[in-house]
């Protein structure tokens, strides 16, 4: 009688556990589909269930916090949230600051124009207007190669039908005030839709998932190879080796696939 009661008790307990367990603030830009973005008021995107997916896994509850993405850095460096799922790339000037999880998934830069423009990837010079998310390594990119006088761009990181070096001379440059710094990529898409920019620099399975949803198209693809990682506080061991085990456990199991080939394929 007993044994059965305890057996109750303990079936009754396994979800109250789960329900009241711990609970990490997942830090993320919803604004970067397919990695996320807001579907039917929900969060959702590939992030969002690669660290749901975790979650169940290890056993720990999500909540998602949507801020720009120049300040999850900050907001993880000062405990307002647990994690970054945001389709970070591993940097090294990011990981003096912060913690990555081994890599999950691998990218490029794209440049994104209208649909109906003529523009190829010499958009990138002269006088024309460029977008970039504040932050981002696409913003990065564009710093540093493009308006910087002594501007060196290796001719093998954009490839298209021509060499971009045979395009570069002083003269050409990106002047500083063409390029716009937006808080999101909806923004930045929305302006450059409305022809108020040219081009838009940014990862590229999210420039692919642009092309479906707007009237846009790549012209270029710029050779950045960049690898996503989730983040957390410098130091927070504990947190890093359940996301790595949970990551890993992902990737044996077939579900890291199954979520690739749901959103970006
Ligand atoms: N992968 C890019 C970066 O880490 C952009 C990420 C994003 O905009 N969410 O800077």
């Amino acid at each position: 009688m007993f044994k059965r009661y305890f057996m109750f008790f303990i079936v009754l307990l396994i979800p109250i556990l789960f329900a009241f367990g711990v609970t990490y603030k997942v830090g993320t830009e919803a604004s970067f589909p397919p990695f996320e973005y807001v579907e039917n008021g929900q969060y959702v995107g590939f992030d969002i269930d690669l660290i749901r997916e975790i979650g169940k896994l290890k056993g720990f509850n999500v909540e998602v916090i949507d801020i720009s993405f120049d300040s999850l850095i900050p907001s993880l460096t000062t405990g307002n949230i647990d994690i970054i799922a945001a389709g970070m790339t591993i940097t090294e000037d990011r990981q003096k600051v912060v913690d990555f999880t081994i890599p999950y998934y691998s990218g490029d830069q794209s440049i994104l124009v209208r649909k109906d423009s003529d523009f190829d990837i010499t958009v990138l010079f002269g006088n024309h207007k460029i977008g970039v998310q504040t932050g981002t390594t696409g913003d990065l990119w564009v710093t540093e190669h493009l308006s910087d006088k002594n501007i060196k761009i290796k001719s093998y990181w954009v490839f298209h039908l021509f060499k971009v070096t045979e395009h570069l001379s002083d003269k050409n440059i990106i002047p500083k005030k063409n390029i716009t710094r937006y808080d999101t990529f909806n923004f930045a898409v929305r302006d450059l839709v409305n022809k108020n920019i040219d081009a838009i620099v940014l990862d590229n399975p999210v420039a692919e998932r642009f092309t479906k949803t707007d009237p846009v198209k790549i012209v270029g693809i710029i050779k950045t190879e960049e690898s996503y990682g989730m983040a957390v506080k410098k130091g927070n061991k504990e947190l890093l080796n359940l996301l790595n085990s949970g990551i890993q456990e992902l990737q044996k199991n077939g579900k890291l696939d199954e979520l690739i080939e749901k959103y970006f394929k």
